[in-house]
C-alpha cells in the first residue's frame, strides 16, 4: 500500500474579508510508496504548501480523503492527528531552528517534546550529529553557522523521533547551487539510508530532477501531470 495516498482531495479556503473563495488544492489523487523521493513542482501559488499541509493534518481538507502511513488523516480527531504529524519530520526554507538553543538543543528538543529520558536523547543527538556531520558544532547556536549547515541541524532535528515520511518544503530554496547538492545529497543518503520516504516540494526544476524519483506537477491547484522524472521533462 501506499505510505501517502491522496484521493479526490480539495482544499477552498474561504475569501479574504468577504472575497471569493480560493480553491487552493483542486480535486488531487496521488499515491507516494514507501522509499520513494517524491516531488511536488510548481510556480508560486499553485497549492504545493497547502498540499503538503494536507499531508501533515496541519489543514483539513474541504473534501476528498487522505491516508498517512496507513491511518486516515481526513475526518480524525486532534489525538490521531498528533499520531500522524509524529510519524513525519518536516524541514523548512527558513530552517525554523531556535536561536536560543546550541544545535545540540534544537536537535534534542523534538525527544524532550516527546519526553524521551535525558541519556537516551543525548545519545540519539550524538548519532544524529553525526550522521549529519556537525558533531562538531553541538555546542554552536544557529547564527554561527552556514545556511547550509543550519538545514543539516534541520534535517537531523526532523530525524529525531525516527519519522518514515519526511516532508521538504522549498528546503534549498535559500541556499546557493553548491550548498543546495550538499543538501541533496544528505537527503538521497536519509532516503537510501535510512529507507525514509521524501516529499520534495519545491519551484526549482534542477532539485527535482537531480534527486526526486517521481514527480507531480500542480498548476492552480490542479495535478497536471505524475510521472517519472525523466519522462515528465522529456514531455515538450
Ligand atoms: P504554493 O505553495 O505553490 O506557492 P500555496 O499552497 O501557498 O501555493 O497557495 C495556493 C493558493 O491558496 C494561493 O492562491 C494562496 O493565496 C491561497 N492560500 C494559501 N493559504 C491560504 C489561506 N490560509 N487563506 C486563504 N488563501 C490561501
Ligand atoms: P539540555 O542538556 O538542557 O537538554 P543542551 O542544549 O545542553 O540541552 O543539549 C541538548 C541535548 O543534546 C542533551 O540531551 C545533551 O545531552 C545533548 N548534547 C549536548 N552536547 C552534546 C554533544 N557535544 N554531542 C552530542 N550530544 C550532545
Amino acid at each position: 500500500a501506499p505510505i501517502v495516498s491522496l484521493r479526490g482531495v480539495s482544499k477552498v479556503f474561504p475569501g479574504r474579508r468577504g472575497g471569493t473563495p480560493v480553491t487552493a488544492v483542486d480535486d488531487v489523487t496521488i499515491d507516494i510508496a514507501e522509499g520513494e523521493i517524491f516531488g511536488v513542482i510548481g510556480y508560486s501559488g499553485a497549492g504545493k504548501s497547502t498540499l503538503v499541509r494536507l499531508i501533515n493534518a496541519l489543514e483539513i481538507a474541504t473534501s476528498g480523503t487522505i491516508t498517512v502511513a496507513g491511518a486516515e488523516v481526513t475526518g480524525q480527531g486532534e489525538r490521531a492527528l498528533r499520531r500522524v504529524r509524529a510519524g513525519i519530520g518536516m524541514i523548512f526554507q527558513q530552517f525554523n531552528l531556535m536561536g536560543s538553543r546550541t544545535v545540540a538543543g534544537n536537535v534534542a528538543y523534538p525527544l524532550r517534546v516527546a519526553r524521551v529520558p535525558r541519556a537516551q536523547r543525548a545519545a540519539r543527538v550524538a548519532e544524529l550529529l553525526e550522521f549529519v556531520g556537525l558533531t562538531d558544532k553541538a555546542r554552536a547556536y544557529p547564527n554561527q553557522l552556514s545556511g547550509g549547515q543550519k538545514q543539516r541541524v534541520g534535517i537531523a532535528r526532523a530525524l529525531a523521533t525516527s519519522p518514515r515520511i519526511l516532508l521538504a518544503d522549498e528546503s534549498t530554496s535559500a541556499l546557493d547551487p553548491e550548498t543546495t547538492q550538499d543538501v541533496l545529497t544528505l537527503l538521497r543518503r536519509v532516503n537510501a539510508e535510512l529507507g525514509i520516504t521524501i516529499v520534495v516540494i519545491t519551484h526549482e526544476m534542477d532539485v527535482v530532477r537531480s534527486i526526486c524519483h517521481r514527480i507531480a506537477v500542480m498548476e492552480k491547484g490542479k495535478v497536471v501531470e505524475v510521472g517519472e522524472a525523466y519522462d515528465v521533462f522529456a514531455n515538450p
